[in-house]
């Protein structure tokens, strides 16, 4: 998608003057209404198609694949097709609901991009997909922790760990706690990797994701740390994911991520 897609909003209709509404009947004017905001979603479709359609042999896109049509044709054919294209007859409602999730989603990836892009210039770059599972045998108090297996990376040895405890929730009376989830990263068999031919300090850069099966949507946010033998735990960082979904997390045995790691 480009720019110009992404930053399109559906503001909505406006209702009815109050004072007319008065006079009309609730039925009628729902249905005045509805009449009236089903022809949104095409006209958007139609504003979003890029460019003119040539009418060669090229396959185009319907107008609503944005709604979720997969159909695509020659011009012709795709136009025929339009007419009667199931999704043209989607609800204002929810096509702007099917809108905002891929603005969402595509916003996150920009996002994403946006943060990572100052690092692919890095020499090193890689990514895990990580299975964290909690550590069941610890005091009730005790904060909830999930760990990694260990894992390779950038030629050095990784974990990472999670820990989910209760905080007093500052908003609310001091009674009431809410779950606050922190990460790091920790440099295991380190040891064996500082020797004569490697530098004693690695200036790692690293990002949560999700994995290809997860939607947890952390905040795509880089994160540096100089790790060194004496230095080889991260700092704490606060989870970069809504609070919903720290405390579905904190409710499970195991969940997945993707850890990205970048070095000079
Ligand atoms: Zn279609």
């Amino acid at each position: 998608m480009s720019n110009t897609e992404i930053q399109v909003r559906i503001d909505p209709i406006p209702d009815e003057d109050d004072r007319n509404v008065t006079r009309r009947s609730k039925k009628s004017r729902s249905k005045h209404s509805k009449n009236r905001l089903s022809k949104i979603p095409s006209q958007i479709c139609k504003v979003l198609r890029k460019g003119s359609r040539s009418e060669d042999t090229e396959p185009v896109s319907c107008a609503y694949k944005l709604a979720g049509c997969s159909f695509t044709d020659v011009a012709s054919k795709v136009n025929s097709h339009e007419r009667e294209c199931s999704f043209s007859k989607i609800k204002t409602k929810d096509f702007h609901n099917i809108l905002q999730d891929r603005l969402k989603e595509e916003n996150t990836r920009v996002k994403l991009l946006e943060n990572v892009y100052p690092y692919l210039s890095y020499n090193d770059a890689e990514f895990t997909d990580l299975y964290l599972t909690k550590d069941e045998d610890q005091d009730e108090d005790a904060p909830f922790v999930f760990t990694s297996q260990t894992f390779d990376s950038l030629k050095m040895s990784w974990r990472v760990i999670v820990q989910i405890e209760d905080v007093p929730d500052e908003a609310e009376n001091a009674n009431v706690s809410r779950k606050h989830g922190t990460f790091f990263l920790y440099q295991s068999g380190s040891s064996a990797f500082y020797n004569g031919r490697n530098p004693s300090h690695n200036k790692i850069v690293f990002l949560l994701t999700d994995s290809e099966c997860t939607s947890h949507n952390p905040e795509p946010k880089a994160f540096h740390h100089e790790f060194s033998q004496t230095h080889k735990e991260s700092k704490h960082i606060t989870l970069p994911m809504a609070q919903a979904v720290v405390d579905d997390l904190s409710e499970r045995h195991a969940f997945q991520m993707r850890v990205w790691l970048f070095k000079k």
